[in-house]
């Protein structure tokens, strides 16, 4: 057997990343867009494809894979203690007359599968994994009282409350897109109307503008003077900070680490705008919250996903050296 690496595994909307790593940092990195056709397995089955085909890359045997960890768009339900997907947008049998997803699946068996074949297996929700590797690498390093929010094509959240990690019953919590903002809203991915992400995902900014184009085409208006960008953006940015007051006024939190490609393309725009409304909810609870955003940035998906299964002995080594910033460009793969 040769040195000992871990997989990280990044399961998107759109696309899988398999990262392998040791202790000198990530060796290989593949990408893939997702498998959204065939048998409810096809997901596992890829990530199984995947690490082979990362092994295969710089020659290593999958039996010195010594643990997988796996960072995932959720939400989760828990069958017999193991992790399924009953994510939206992934399984297109969950919410009626949506027809943007080509399958039929209800709940995707993701913890069953690769159980078969990995030994050490963790498997976390994507924010939740996220505040991981910023607690552990990134802007929320050492903070027992912690949260992170991502502000992407959707809105999650992870949290550390008195130095633990929380999950709750399926290890969903704090699944903070899905918290109510309006009493009348539009509708969002999940069913909801009125939620958080309905109102201020990266989806939720297109849409509000005509939806022809990208969130990113909105933040273009808004840098040339365009005045509905700017209403579309000043009131994401409002129900945004007012949904981080409601999760602090929850978990009373020390730290908020923000992320997501939204937020981190847009920090100028949207991080001054988020501390002034933030700040204006109840003092007692609001001041002294730190607002910070994520220092891993583009590393954030392998990052959180390996630091899920991390050995204690390598992690010093990486925080010194920062040796995500040494990972390779990703072998991105045909479908
Ligand atoms: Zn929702």
């Amino acid at each position: 057997m040769t040195a000992p690496y871990l997989a990280g595994v990044d399961i998107g909307g759109t696309k899988i990343t398999v990262s392998l790593a040791n202790t000198n940092g990530i060796s290989v990195k593949v990408y893939q867009n997702v498998r959204l056709e065939g048998s409810h397995t096809a997901i596992p089955e890829q990530v199984d494809f995947l690490i082979g085909y990362a092994c295969n890359q710089i020659g290593v045997q999958p039996d010195d894979i010594m643990a997988v960890g796996v960072s995932s768009c959720g939400p989760f339900m828990k069958e017999m203690g193991q992790v399924q997907l009953v994510a939206p947008n992934l399984c297109g049998g969950l919410v009626k007359d949506r027809d943007i997803i080509p399958n039929n699946w209800t709940w995707i068996p993701l913890e069953s599968v690769l159980s078969r074949r990995w030994g050490t297996l963790k498997i976390e929700n994507d924010a939740v994994a996220a505040v991981v590797a910023e607690r552990l690498f990134g802007a929320g390093r050492g903070e027992d009282d912690l949260v992170y929010v991502t502000w992407s094509t959707g809105i999650g959240g992870g949290a550390y409350i008195d130095g633990r990690l929380i999950h709750g019953k399926n290890g969903n919590a704090p699944h903070i897109g899905h918290i109510y903002l309006a009493e009348d809203g539009p509708q969002c991915g999940c069913g909801n109307f009125g939620d958080m992400e309905s109102l201020v995902s990266g989806v939720a900014i297109a849409r509000d503008y005509g939806g022809r184009g990208t969130a990113e085409d909105v933040f273009k208006a808004y840098h040339s003077g365009d005045r509905k960008a700017k209403e579309i953006i000043s009131k994401a940015i409002r129900n945004f900070a007012r949904g981080l007051a409601s999760i602090n006024a929850i978990l009373d939190t020390g730290v908020i680490v923000i992320g997501g490609s939204v937020f981190m393309n847009n920090i100028d725009i949207l991080l001054p705008g988020i501390k002034d409304e933030f700040y204006r909810s109840f003092p007692v609870l609001s001041e002294g919250v730190d607002i910070r955003p994520s220092a891993l940035g583009t590393y954030l998906g392998d990052m959180a996903a390996l630091s899920l299964v991390m050995p204690d002995e390598w992690i010093r080594k990486w925080q010194e050296n920062e040796l995500w910033e040494l990972a390779p460009p990703a072998v991105v793969l045909d479908r």
